[in-house]
């Protein structure tokens, strides 16, 4: 009976590998692969960081041959810098996210880091050195210190307070009757968008990566919520290569660089100042978003 077991303990063991290894990615990725896996080269070594540089370099991709999604994207992001990404849905933000992670091999061009090809180095460092705070976390059904704490296998109970801290999440928690130990999840607490989103947040500040990628939430959170989580997440990437998907404008406005994607290039590039005098597709989106803000007030102002 033993051996019969002993494969399905495997199987197991796989299952919740590859589970850890894609809630994490769930909402923000939304896979539907229909390539082929990437995989390490032989004898491949682990990424060696020394500063967390990242560089698009002439990269081309598409997940179907005949439709290029990325023609020829050059992207320099220096250490500890935060670039945000914008540009129209579709335009290819969550792609650039999702080939620097290599959940896709480039098609022509390369990825660096720090100088190294991220096809030339094991996928499990990589994935290390790279935190993710999707626009819609993933949460277990658990307890909300489990939920924390599986941002770094071993992480103790203070590890978890001090992240969750950081996060400005820890008053929550410990208002809640059991306070770490509470559960949430169907049958326990239900968490706001805002609080969902700082628990990833926490999470993140566990596994301390000095690579970050932020899919920004698009309308899940109040203006209000946003301007503190927006607090928040200024701490977390101090000191980190960031790379910002932005969907809304005023939350990009701080960002070192702005880049403007458009027909899988990089058409502008710049500071908020400096992409609003140049009077370009960015000076355009962030009018057309402006009115459309005015709006909104009016309309909330009307009720
Ligand atoms: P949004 O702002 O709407 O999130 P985006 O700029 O992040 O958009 P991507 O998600 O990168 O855009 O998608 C770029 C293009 O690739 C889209 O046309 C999309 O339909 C297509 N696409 C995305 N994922 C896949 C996939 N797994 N298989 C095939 N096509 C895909």
């Amino acid at each position: 009976l033993a051996q019969l077991f002993r494969p399905l303990d495997l199987l197991g063991m796989v299952y919740r590998t590859i589970r850890q290894g894609a809630i994490d990615m769930a909402s923000m990725f939304d896979l539907i692969d229909t390539r082929a896996e990437v995989v390490d080269t032989p004898g491949a070594p682990p990424l060696a960081i020394t500063r967390g540089a990242v560089r698009f370099e002439g990269v081309r991709f598409g997940y179907d041959p005949d439709r290029a999604i990325l023609k020829g994207l050059d992207l320099d992001i220096p250490a500890g810098s935060t670039v945000a990404v914008v540009g129209a849905s579709g335009a290819g933000k969550s792609t650039l996210a999702r080939l620097l992670y290599r959940f896709y091999d480039v098609d022509a061009g390369r990825i660096t880091i720090d100088g190294q090809d991220i096809r030339a180095v094991t996928q499990g460092s990589l994935r290390a050195a790279i935190g993710i705070v999707p626009q819609d976390t993933v949460l277990f059904n658990d307890t909300i210190g489990y939920n924390i704490a599986y941002g770094r296998e071993g992480a103790g109970d203070t590890d978890v307070r001090r992240a969750a801290e950081s996060a400005a999440i820890a008053g929550f928690i410990e208002r809640q009757p059991e306070g770490y130990a509470t559960r949430v999840g169907e049958r326990g607490l239900k968490l706001s968008g805002g609080e969902k989103q700082r628990v990833a947040i926490a999470r993140t500040l566990l596994k301390n990566p000095p690579v970050l990628i932020l899919d920004e939430a698009t309308s899940a959170l109040d203006s209000r919520t946003e301007a503190d989580i927006l607090d928040t997440l200024e701490a977390v990437e101090r000191g980190r290569t960031t790379i910002v998907i932005a969907h809304r404008l005023s939350t990009v406005v701080g960002a070192d660089r702005i880049v403007v994607l458009d027909d899988g290039r990089v058409a502008e590039s710049g500071t908020h100042a400096e992409l609003l005098r140049r009077g370009g597709l960015y000076a355009a989106m962030w009018n057309r978003q402006a009115a459309e803000r005015a709006r909104g007030d009016e309309a909330v102002a009307a009720e």
